[in-house]
């Protein structure tokens, strides 16, 4: 892969500046750095480092990730400007999303929140780019509040697509059952049943994400297992409505963990259902 080193997605490492250690991800560590373009703009920028050791098991994971992120281009959606290499580490250069998760700004900054407004706002943009994301045949398959980045108290911005992979184009499901860890808590029955995931999966896995959001961030099922917290789908129970959610949202919540998938909102219905008031979707 490092052979397309003239091709525009590369980026030599010596327009990167690296600065502090902004997180840890499954792959190695994120920075906060500077991107010096060609033309001497400079921008701030996150680099997400694959580390030596990890190269031969997940360097195939880690590039497919990056082939896909930089094709996208969605104000909703973290913007990968190309990819760098340091030694024997593999470098992904992203637009840096300053607040960093919003998992985490939920339970730091409960105090600045209201649920009827941020919540909305966040839930109506993750919708917004789940629906692009669908648009352009991608299924993220790890859709959560820890893959979620706040840019502002405004902006929410979909990350993190570790497990995603294009949709061939005559297969309406792609089928996979590989190693690695495993989201059970944020996944649909057909994709702990049967390995299979779809939109309709994502859009399960969005339920789970907005219902964290509301819970303030508590963990789905609590202490209970991936295994455990699957007997309680299959007995027909669901995750209990939290104290600061709307009936009515709760009730899309429940749509979107329907049994079977086919009954499952779309996400261009769960944008319009959060973005009664589209002036949401334009705050940068
Ligand atoms: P993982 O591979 O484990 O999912 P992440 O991509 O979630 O790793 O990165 C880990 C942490 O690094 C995030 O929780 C976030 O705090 C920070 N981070 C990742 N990407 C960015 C970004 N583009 N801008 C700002 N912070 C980021």
């Amino acid at each position: 892969y490092m052979t397309n080193e003239n091709e525009e997605d590369y980026i030599s490492v010596q327009r990167l500046k690296m600065g502090n250690v902004i997180g840890e991800g499954e792959f190695g560590s994120v920075y906060q750095g500077t991107y010096v373009k060609k033309n001497g703009d400079e921008i701030d920028v996150a680099i997400k480092t694959l580390r030596n050791e990890q190269i031969e098991t997940n360097r195939e994971a880690f590039l497919s990730e990056a082939s896909v992120m930089k094709k996208l281009n969605h104000h909703c959606v973290v913007k990968l400007f190309g990819l760098s290499s340091l030694g024997r580490s593999i470098l992904m250069v992203q637009e840096l999303v300053s607040l960093g998760s919003m998992l985490h700004y939920i339970i730091l900054h409960k105090d600045l929140i209201n649920p009827n407004y941020e919540f909305k706002i966040w839930a109506a943009q993750i919708a917004c780019g789940m629906n692009y994301l669908e648009e352009q045949r991608f299924i993220h398959r790890d859709l959560a509040a820890r893959n979620i980045l706040l840019a502002s108290q405004h902006q929410a911005k979909i990350s993190d697509f570790g497990l995603s992979r294009a949709l061939g184009n005559d297969h309406e499901y792609y089928r996979a059952m590989q190693g690695g860890k495993w989201p059970l808590k944020w996944y649909a029955p057909e994709s702990y049943n049967y390995g299979t995931f779809s939109h309709k999966s994502d859009v399960w896995s969005f339920g789970v994400t907005i219902w964290e959001m509301y819970s303030f961030g508590e963990v789905p099922y609590g202490e209970l297992k991936g295994s455990d917290a699957i007997k309680i789908i299959e007995e027909g129970d669901r995750l209990k409505q939290p104290e600061a959610c709307p009936d009515q949202i709760y009730e899309l919540m429940r749509r979107c963990w329907r049994y079977d998938a086919e009954e499952r909102p779309t996400f261009k219905e769960l944008l319009h259902s959060f973005s009664l008031d589209s002036d949401y979707m334009n705050i940068r």
